[in-house]
């Protein structure tokens, strides 16, 4: 029985990483950075669009080479938001959601960075439906590229990598990712609008620091105790709060950017005075402003467990809270609910496949 040879996917190899494969095939190396930049620059569907490469070489890749990793299987876009939600195929019964968030200034582009997610945060569909497996940095660039044919390249001004996934816990092929879009011919988009969270993996924290890659980071904090972290975000058992926080002044230091703490607003477990009081302190000693963000409702999943008793503050108390924090010279942002009639708002990606 012939065995089918597997194809070599070019789509996530960096430059040097095409320099290196070119040789490797006995090509010469400049043929890497046309290839980039019909890859990524662009995002070229077939070998045979890339007219400045021999036709024989466009032969032998299309025989030996992959450009495309995710096949678009699905989108949905609310009526009432304007949200985009793309669902993409990433081989193997492995589906990933990638959504669009169009604000007045901005549209930003939330990618994921696992199929699933081993973190089992309890107000997140994602935690819920578990760890598929990583993705490569091919898949995480081909949300981009697929987005961006589709919704248009130019109207992508910011990428989050935000949905799916914890990028921390996938981290070389994030920091691959993260390497290729900072480079201006594949998005146009500078690190300074590319944001990577993470639910605290404090050592990858101070790896990505000492990257050189200075993209920001938003921290998903939730709460400034570690026994209530510690029930709502299971991973805080491991990186305990002040690990993180020391992770991520190193964090800002190093880097110059100011950290962004992501706050999910749940009924008596983080909206209450010493919450606030608590945010205050840890704000003021570390460059940074606070994303208020209302708890979205799991029960599209039918949640049990503290999941299922989770309920969202009301929009009143998200105020006052936001005022307070305010009135102590805190950045503060209450982020509007996008896309919760497609199940793509914050914390509902979840694919049922
Ligand atoms: S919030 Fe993020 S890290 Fe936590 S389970 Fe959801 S996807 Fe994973």
């Amino acid at each position: 029985m012939k065995i089918k040879d597997v194809k070599t996917v070019l789509k996530g190899m960096t430059l040097s990483e095409l320099k290196n494969y070119f040789i490797s095939i006995g090509e010469p190396p400049f043929r890497s950075e046309q290839v980039f930049n019909w890859m990524y620059n662009h995002h070229a569907d077939d070998f045979r669009q890339m007219e400045n490469l021999p036709k024989s070489l466009r032969n032998k890749l299309a025989e030996t080479a992959e450009l495309f990793t995710l096949k678009t299987v699905d989108s949905e876009i609310s009526g009432s938001t304007g949200t985009k939600k793309y669902v993409f195929s990433a081989g193997e019964k492995n589906f990933i959601e990638s959504v669009i968030i169009p604000e007045s200034k901005r549209n930003t582009l939330c990618i994921s960075t696992q199929a699933g997610c081993p973190l089992d945060c309890k107000f997140c569909a994602t935690g819920l439906m578990g760890f598929k497996k990583n993705l490569t940095a091919g898949e995480i660039i081909d949300q981009y590229i697929l987005a961006a044919k589709d919704y248009g390249r130019e109207k992508i001004s910011n990428i989050v990598y935000m949905g799916m996934g914890e990028p921390l816990l996938n981290y070389t092929a994030v920091l691959s990712s993260l390497e290729i879009f900072s480079d201006e011919l594949t998005t146009g988009i500078s690190l300074k609008k590319i944001t990577v969270s993470t639910a605290g993996i404090a050592p990858k924290i101070t790896e990505l620091a000492d990257s050189g890659l200075k993209a920001k980071i938003a921290f998903s904090l939730h709460s400034c105790f570690d026994d209530i972290r510690d029930r709502i975000m299971p991973i805080n058992k491991k990186y305990p709060l002040q690990k993180n926080i020391e992770a991520l002044k190193y964090y800002s230091r190093t880097t110059g950017t100011r950290i962004t703490f992501e706050y999910v607003m749940l009924k008596g477990i983080n909206d209450r005075k010493e919450d606030i009081n608590a945010l205050v302190k840890l704000c003021s000693s570390i460059p940074s402003k606070i994303n208020l963000i209302p708890f979205n409702s799991l029960k599209h999943m039918n949640p049990g467990g503290i999941s299922a008793d989770l309920e969202p503050t009301s929009q009143q108390r998200i105020e006052e809270f936001a005022d307070k924090l305010r009135s102590k010279n805190i950045t503060v942002m209450v982020r509007f609910t996008q896309g919760d009639d497609i199940a793509a708002a914050c914390g509902q990606l979840a694919v049922n496949y």
